[in-house]
């Protein structure tokens, strides 16, 4: 194949630009990770599918991934601007269990999800209060040049860096948008690389510093774990579109601070070549939120009846820069799209089975796979990737064995295991149906039977009870279904 160069949009120059590595052969990325004081909701886990979605195209391209996922157990608080509780100290507070039991339920129920999505694990989940003695390393070496104390906390100057805040759209001189409750703070985007625990208080996660006993801030995990694990400068660093404006212009004031770095003209000075953000999943009344509503976490899809799978075909319809907006309906369509794909991939497998020849015409695909390859290589155009792939399974006059090397070389990027999901899986099966499935293929076979002995009363009948208890029955469904749980 032609030696086409990986495209990514970088948020940091505004610029679409070629992807070269920092080391040869090698790609080191950086992903914020979850905050795990309660279940991550559907919008959270879009990061990690794109994530997963650039790790996986950088795999394509050959290079060696290094992937860290962090896992924030500590720092992050209520409010992303520089004012609130600490998020698991507040979740810990109105329950009987310890943080550390909250961090753990939280961080299990994450990875469950991210294996749910096919996201591969990164070679490292590194645990934000794994690192505290590195935290308060990298604060110390820039606390003399950047920092100052107040009764709080340490506080970063940002006014002591180059180009604070180029990476978010809008921060004016006083920090526009956030709310500067702290007295004393030089300026208003100034925020705690170290927060002291008050007088008199104590608290489940605090550590001895040489500016009191306290807790690290957000930030500070993310950059020195960034060091620590994949080195200054690495390659490419990713969040939520959220993280541009506040958490990531933080990171890297701290990076620039600690590798005495100059003006951000320079990409490398933040700590990464390539900053990437993805763009929200909204839902039609607004902003996602764990908070209010009908809290629409994974396992709620899987509990209506959705085979997660369905949720990254949701997401890879959309490109990662574009906001998405979250229906019923919209997962519906998009595991129907995934069931067409799996019935025609069925049929390869058959036919590949049946035929039990080997490839021999490969190379009538390879057009195919370079029209797939330049989609995603041109920043990450899952959308229209994912056509060339679908498209291909149906294409007449090529074998099969070679359809389903094509499929399975596909996949490797788009992830949506095409060749080992079955039909069945992807049935709509809600947890709280009155009947199992069991019972409905009975039904279904034995109303089949009715219907080839034309006992039409009989039939009638067993159709009828299954509607009695929530089920439609589908004849002649184009896709196959047969029958549907409502
Ligand atoms: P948190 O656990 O709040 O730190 O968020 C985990 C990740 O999800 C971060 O990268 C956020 O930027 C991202 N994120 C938060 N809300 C959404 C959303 N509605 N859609 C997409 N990504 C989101
Ligand atoms: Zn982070």
């Amino acid at each position: 194949m032609p030696d086409t160069p990986l495209k990514l949009f970088n948020s940091l120059t505004r610029q679409v630009e070629t992807f070269t590595p920092v080391h040869e052969g090698e790609a080191r990325v950086y992903t914020c990770g979850p905050t795990v004081y309660n279940y991550a909701h559907i919008g959270n886990m879009r990061a990690y599918v794109f994530a997963d979605v650039l790790g996986r195209t950088l795999r394509w391209k050959g290079y060696d991934l290094r992937h860290v996922i962090n896992i924030t157990d500590v720092g992050h608080l209520t409010d992303d601007g520089d004012s609130g509780e600490d998020k698991l100290e507040k979740a810990a507070a109105g329950s009987d269990r310890t943080i550390w039991d909250i961090a753990r339920h939280y961080t299990e129920a994450f990875k469950a999800d991210v294996r749910a999505l096919n996201i591969r694990e990164p070679a490292e989940w590194s645990v934000a209060t794994d690192y505290i003695e590195p935290m308060i390393e990298f604060a110390k070496s820039i606390v003399d040049e950047h920092c100052y104390e107040l009764d709080g906390g340490l506080y970063f100057d940002v006014s002591s860096v180059k180009d604070y805040g180029r990476l978010a759209r809008a921060v004016t001189e006083e920090g526009e948008g956030r709310i500067d409750t702290v007295a004393g703070k030089r300026n208003a985007a100034d925020f705690a690389i170290w927060r002291k625990t008050p007088p008199g208080e104590t608290r489940q996660m605090e550590w001895d510093s040489p500016w009191g006993k306290g807790a690290p801030g957000w930030h500070l995990e993310c950059s020195v774990m960034g060091e620590k694990l994949l080195g200054f400068p690495f390659d490419i660093h990713t969040g939520g579109i959220d993280h541009r404006e506040i958490h990531h212009p933080n990171e890297i004031a701290q990076n620039q601070a600690f590798c005495g770095c100059g003006s951000l003209d320079e990409a490398t000075h933040s700590g990464a070549k390539i900053w990437m953000h993805n763009n929200f999943l909204v839902e039609r009344s607004g902003k996602m939120s764990k908070s209010s509503g009908e809290f629409l976490r994974l396992q709620l899809l899987i509990d209506k009846g959705y085979h997660p799978l369905a949720y990254r075909m949701m997401c890879l319809q959309a490109h990662y820069r574009s906001e998405l907006e979250f229906s019923w309906e919209g997962l519906q369509a998009a595991l129907t799209r995934l069931k067409r794909m799996v019935m025609l991939a069925e049929k390869i497998k058959a036919e590949v089975h049946s035929s039990g020849s080997a490839a021999g015409e490969g190379g009538k695909l390879r057009p195919t796979l370079e029209i797939f390859e330049s989609f995603i290589l041109e920043d990450l155009n899952t959308s229209a990737a994912l056509l060339a792939y679908e498209r291909t399974l149906p294409l007449e006059g090529i074998a099969a064995p070679a359809k389903y090397a094509a499929i399975a070389r596909m996949d490797e990027v788009i992830g949506l295991n095409i060749l080992s999901l079955t039909r069945a899986d992807l049935r709509i099966r809600p947890k709280d149906a009155q009947i199992t499935e069991t019972e409905i293929e009975d039904a279904v076979a034995r109303r089949k039977d009715a219907r080839a002995a034309k006992d039409f009363a009989a039939s009638d009948a067993i159709r009828d009870q299954l509607t009695a208890k929530g089920v439609e029955v589908m004849d002649g469904d184009p896709l196959g279904w047969e029958w549907k749980l409502g």
